[in-house]
């Protein structure tokens, strides 16, 4: 818990509980109630953000923060690992991250690859550019052959994490995704396209070298989004990865994909996995982004690791609940601050409602 949020929120509870005892007396102005709600699960998400999780909560609720004028995240790390390559200002070095996991990505976007006795299943695919020099000749640099690859796992079909699935899949990969991104991949214009393989249904698991790997359906990022369970071990000690498979609200609303379903999808997904996840014992948090789990701090620190140290991945089941419960609160502040949230109240001061607009203060 940080210490800010606790004011903040026993503030929130009094005035909302002043609102409802009151009833007719000191009517709020329209939009008091919607703010305090939207302030109510900021504050609920910064609180289980705390220094952990500071720098997604900024980024999940910067849009409620703005419409509510609340205290903005102060969470910062790195966006991407740091350039080594002039010539390919994204390339990063491979990592064996875990004994049996590996860090395949680029600067800012992640592959992960686990290898067990009989193959290598990646979680995404990032660019058409970069799958060759990362994932290919990375797992050669590692002194491993590309050939072990099997199976890799696309998170969700927008172009930094599905756009190498083609060449992949001509690596001899079999592709894997849910029904939903099947659809939004096969209406993208890859050059090397991935021809449809695996249908991924929840809990649809891939059992390799007596490894299980378990994918979850995800929706919200898009509508096919999978997360996924992936067991590693460090120096033999067995641990549980969740990785959250799409994170950012990147969409609008449209008559056919409304805003507040898609939020409310994606809050509902991040409850129901936060608790698949608990189920799991996952004590450790990945992404497909190298900022959005830290991996820009983290592979660093792995880096500097000395013998007997702690992991710095291995941040514990409870931390590892905190960060979908930001992503659940986050998505509810978000569709409760937007202009198609309920309730919703006709806004003062002309027709249009402005979406960066906050509502009005009590
Ligand atoms: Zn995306």
């Amino acid at each position: 818990m940080s210490r800010r949020s606790a004011p903040d929120l026993l503030a929130a509870g009094a005035l909302a509980l002043a609102v409802a005892i009151s009833g007719h007396a000191a009517a709020p102005e329209p939009g008091a109630e919607v703010r305090q709600e939207v302030v109510r699960h900021i504050e609920a998400a910064r609180a289980a953000a705390g220094a952990d999780h500071a720098f997604i909560f900024g980024q999940l609720c910067a849009t409620p923060i703005r419409a509510v004028n609340a205290a903005p995240g102060t969470g910062e790390v790195p966006a991407a690992l740091p350039t080594i390559d002039p010539q390919r200002t994204w390339y990063a070095e491979p990592v064996r991250v875990f004994d049996d996991l590996y860090f395949l990505g680029q600067t800012a976007f992640s592959v992960w690859g686990l290898r067990t006795s009989e193959g290598i299943i990646l979680v995404d695919a990032i660019f058409d550019y970069s799958v060759e020099a990362e994932v290919i000749e990375g797992l050669r640099k590692l002194g491993i052959d590309p050939k072990e690859i099997r199976y890799v796992i696309i998170s969700h079909a927008h172009a930094d994490h599905s756009g190498g699935a083609g060449i992949l899949q001509q690596h001899g990969a079999r592709v894997v995704m849910s029904e939903a991104d099947w659809k939004l991949y096969e209406q993208g214009n890859d050059k090397v396209k991935a021809k449809r393989d695996i249908v991924a249904t929840d809990g649809y698991e891939i059992k390799l070298g007596g490894k299980t790997v378990r994918v979850h359906l995800t929706p919200g990022h898009t509508h096919g989004t999978v997360s996924t369970l992936l067991p590693v071990q460090d120096n033999g000690v067995q641990h549980m990865a969740a990785l959250w498979g799409g994170t950012l609200f990147n969409f609008r609303g449209t008559p056919d994909d409304p805003l507040d379903a898609r939020l409310r999808t994606y809050a509902e997904s991040a409850a129901r996995f936060r608790g698949i996840a608990a189920a799991a014992g996952a004590d450790i948090l990945l992404s497909n982004h190298t900022a959005y789990d830290g991996s820009t701090v983290k592979l660093p620190a792995l880096a500097r690791r000395k013998p007997g140290e702690k992991h710095p991945y291995v941040i514990g089941k409870d931390t590892v609940q905190r960060y979908f419960k930001v992503a659940e609160e986050c998505a509810i502040a978000a569709r409760v601050a937007a202009p198609s949230g309920p309730p919703a109240p006709p806004r003062a001061g002309g027709p249009g409602a402005q979406p960066a607009a906050p509502p009005a203060r009590p």
